[in-house]
């Protein structure tokens, strides 16, 4: 019992702590997810945005160079080397801040026109890469190539070019318009992130344009091999994913576009572990405090736990004094000799002064008398009246018996229950007759109504039987005085109660 209270107990702590701490990791969980869902949106939004830059930026250098093309093809090739076109090209230059420059390019690669200045000395382009693409290729299209470095400044630059063609549609030449890396290395810096943050404009073939905030020699990379190529974009051309950069293997949200009209795409990648750190350091505060939470409960968890198990103990030893207290109150009940009820000798009292008188008897060699007295129909009188007055009538009966003796060494005793016992040291047979018609008397004097009782009168009675013996030293003596008592007492009440018979001799004798 007291066991299972602590195991309920125990158990109820165990359910609590479990629970705070599966709501907080549930909370803190969510707010993971919370966190990693709302940096893929920015960072998606972020791509998008910087891709609509792109597509604005690039646009209007498509524009300026298709303009001068088209100004070209109106006024023959010739007009590419006239001052007048290359006041033109020079101003179109100066009104777009990502364009570092406007070029032309015979068939051989010679500078024919540049938006610039300087023009480097037996200078031929027919080495670069867009130069080729477009000798070998015969559509006419914007074409966008791999950062190079500038002959003219030395600059990194994005080559934006178009095949020019002469009037029989043979290659003529290529003019090409210059993007300035440095615009987007100034654009991107405009935006507050984090240090390993990621923003960066690629070329469709994987080809990196311009990154951060990597350094310079990533430029022109491929990322053939990161998941944008390998996956991500096959599936959609806008979007967010999360993956381990192939550049310098952090682990990044990502968000994705493609260019509209350009083969560009551009991405913004947040630094997971960054957003993690965030996360911990929001939920520090309300971690630790749950942390106490838990801690002061199951604090006093145990220490109620604790204290049921000394009340538990306390409790189990006050039992034990108790059942103590009890046995040793029964102990001393049995050692007094006063009958508590009566106030008569108990029954140990009246077995020793019994042995006690035997002995005297035998030594002094007079007749020892007892007289044994029942009362009449006692069970019908506490069926009638209850046990509390039953008990009271015994108390009645008790004062009336003690009236009856005169002698100092005549002693009344309850021998048992409703049952009575008189010794009579030095008393004949006769005269303990006497005593017992007396006690007989005095109970019936005494008036107590017995409406159940079958005797006449319908008052208490009682049957008295008187039993004496001289006594020889013999140990049977006790038993057969007892029994001589006990036989007329028998007798009295097979003769119809309240009356006294005297067992001595004449046995069948009837008194009264
Ligand atoms: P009889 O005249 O044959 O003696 O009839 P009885 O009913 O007195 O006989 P029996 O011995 O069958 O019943 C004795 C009853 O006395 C049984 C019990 O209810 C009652 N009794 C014994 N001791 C006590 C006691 O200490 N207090 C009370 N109130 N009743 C007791
Ligand atoms: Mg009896
Ligand atoms: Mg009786």
């Amino acid at each position: 019992m007291g066991t299972s209270l602590g195991r309920s107990l125990a158990l109820f702590l165990l359910v609590t702590a479990l629970a705070i701490m599966s709501i907080n990791a549930w909370s803190l969980w969510n707010d993971w997810r919370l966190k990693l869902s709302e940096r893929e949106e920015e960072a998606r939004n972020l791509s998008v945005s910087l891709a609509k830059q792109a597509e604005d930026a690039f646009l209007q250098v498509d524009i300026t160079l298709t303009d001068a093309v088209r100004q070209l093809v109106q006024n023959g090739p010739g007009y590419a080397s006239t001052s007048a076109f290359k006041t033109q090209i020079h101003e179109q230059q100066g009104k777009l801040p990502q364009l570092h420059g406007l070029f032309i390019y015979d068939s051989q690669g010679n500078w024919v026109a540049t938006s610039g200045s300087y023009v480097p000395s037996n200078a031929s382009n027919a080495d670069r890469d867009y130069f080729i693409w477009h000798r070998t290729h015969n559509d006419t299209d914007i074409h966008i190539s791999r950062v190079i470095r500038s002959r003219s400044t030395g600059d990194l630059v994005i080559p934006v070019s178009v095949r020019l063609n002469d009037a029989a549609g043979n290659f003529a030449g290529v003019a090409l318009a210059t993007v300035k890396v440095d615009y987007f290395r100034q654009f991107y810096s405009y935006y507050s992130l984090g240090e390993r943050d990621m923003l960066a404009l690629i070329l469709a073939d994987s080809s990196v344009l311009y990154i951060r905030p990597l350094p310079d020699s990533f430029i022109n990379r491929s990322l053939s091999s990161s998941p944008l190529f390998k996956s991500v974009l096959k599936v959609s051309d806008s979007g967010s994913a999360t993956w381990r950069s192939a550049l310098d293997g952090v682990e990044r949200i990502f968000g994705y576009a493609r260019l509209e009209r350009y083969p560009l795409i551009v991405t913004a990648g947040y630094d997971r572990d960054a957003a993690r750190a965030e996360w911990i350091a929001e939920n520090l505060v309300d971690l630790a405090l749950n942390i106490v939470l838990l801690l002061i409960i199951t604090g006093m968890g145990f220490f109620m736990l604790r204290q049921v198990r000394v009340n538990l103990k306390n409790q189990l030893e006050l039992t034990l004094v108790r059942d103590e207290l009890t046995s040793i109150n029964h102990t001393l009940q049995s050692l007094a000799l006063v009958d508590g009820l009566t106030g008569l000798a108990n029954r140990r009292q009246f077995d020793a002064l019994l042995e006690k008188n035997l002995e005297r008897s035998a030594k002094s060699d007079q007749p020892l008398s007892l007289i044994m007295m029942d009362i009449d129909y006692f069970k019908r009188y506490n069926d009638t009246y209850g046990h509390v007055t039953g008990d009271q009538c015994l108390r009645h009966v008790g004062v009336a018996l003690k009236s009856v003796i005169h002698r100092s060494d005549d002693i009344v005793a309850r021998y048992g229950g409703e049952e009575f016992a008189i010794i009579l040291p030095n008393t004949s047979p006769a005269d303990a007759l006497k005593v017992a018609q007396r006690a007989v008397q005095a109970v019936s004097d005494a008036g107590l109504a017995h409406k159940a009782t079958a005797v006449p009168g319908g008052i208490v009675t009682i049957s008295a039987g008187c039993g004496t013996i001289t006594a020889r030293g013999d140990a049977s003596e006790t038993e057969r005085l007892k029994e001589q008592a006990d036989n007329a007492l028998y007798h009295a009440k097979r003769n119809g109660r309240n009356r006294a018979v005297s067992g001595h001799s004449q046995p069948e004798r009837q008194q009264m």
